[in-house]
């Protein structure tokens, strides 16, 4: 049997007595790796609008003359996809978020990951009509972390059925530029205008986020068929018409 396949006998091994001595030095020079992330995002007050269905197709001319893409609609999610988050070291979200927003633009996942990250939107009963806002796109349309993304996130209201519309900004990734959260808060304030100024606008109102249920499941809309995540919802997230309960 050559040499490296046979079993070493238990117990230490003998030092021998030339071996170079093993101490550290009173200093280690160590290499240094880190990497930064930073994001961060800002959210306008809420805009009351009437109940309807004609309310979310004005929701992208608010943005007419301020996305600088096109504008993309990300509607709540399912209950299947509860648990998605864009935290790669968790596979099993990683992968809803994935088969989620897999076919969205550049654009729409990075803002999602910014946005998301920083609890700014809640898919579990946000719709969000999302573009670039500022800055520019990499060659594969991926957003320079200088870059400003976001939209119009609109939730119905629990209480009587009501469309909350605001206005939300995000950017980040590696590094941050001094002047990108001025422009933000511009640019959130430009989307902030065209939302009241619509006609259906019924004015400022108190942000209420829904919660979220924890584990079971919420209600199968009878209308179009959304299963929402959302045990204490009264409209569908996703329609906005009434949920009816057994
Ligand atoms: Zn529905």
């Amino acid at each position: 049997m050559p040499e490296f396949l046979r079993r070493k006998s238990g117990g230490a091994q003998p030092v021998p007595e030339s071996a170079p001595a093993t101490t550290l030095p009173d200093e280690t020079t160590a290499q240094e790796y880190q990497l930064k992330l930073y994001y961060a995002g800002k959210s306008s007050a809420g805009v009351r609008f009437k109940a309807g269905p004609r309310t979310m197709d004005e929701i992208p001319g608010m943005l007419a003359g301020i996305a600088k893409s096109e504008v993309e609609m990300v509607e709540p999610l399912p209950i299947e996809f509860s648990q998605a988050t864009p935290s790669i070291v968790h596979p099993s979200e990683a992968m809803q978020w994935l088969n989620a927003h897999h076919a969205n633009s550049p654009v729409t996942r990075h803002a999602l990951v910014v946005l998301e990250s920083i609890d700014a939107i809640d898919l579990a009963f946000d719709t969000f009509a999302c573009g670039l806002l500022d800055g520019e796109t990499d060659t594969s349309g991926y957003p320079e972390y200088s870059a400003i993304v976001g939209g119009i996130a609109s939730h119905w209201d629990e209480s009587n059925g009501d469309l909350v519309l605001r206005a939300v900004v995000g950017w980040g990734g590696r590094g941050v530029r001094g002047d990108t959260d001025r422009t933000g808060a511009r640019i959130l304030g430009g989307m902030l205008t065209n939302i009241m100024a619509n006609q259906y606008s019924m004015g400022l109102t108190a942000l209420e986020r829904p919660v979220p249920a924890a584990g079971r499941g919420g209600v199968v809309c009878a209308h179009c068929g959304f299963a929402s995540a959302h045990e204490r919802a009264f409209y569908c997230p996703k329609c906005g018409m009434r949920l009816l309960r057994g």
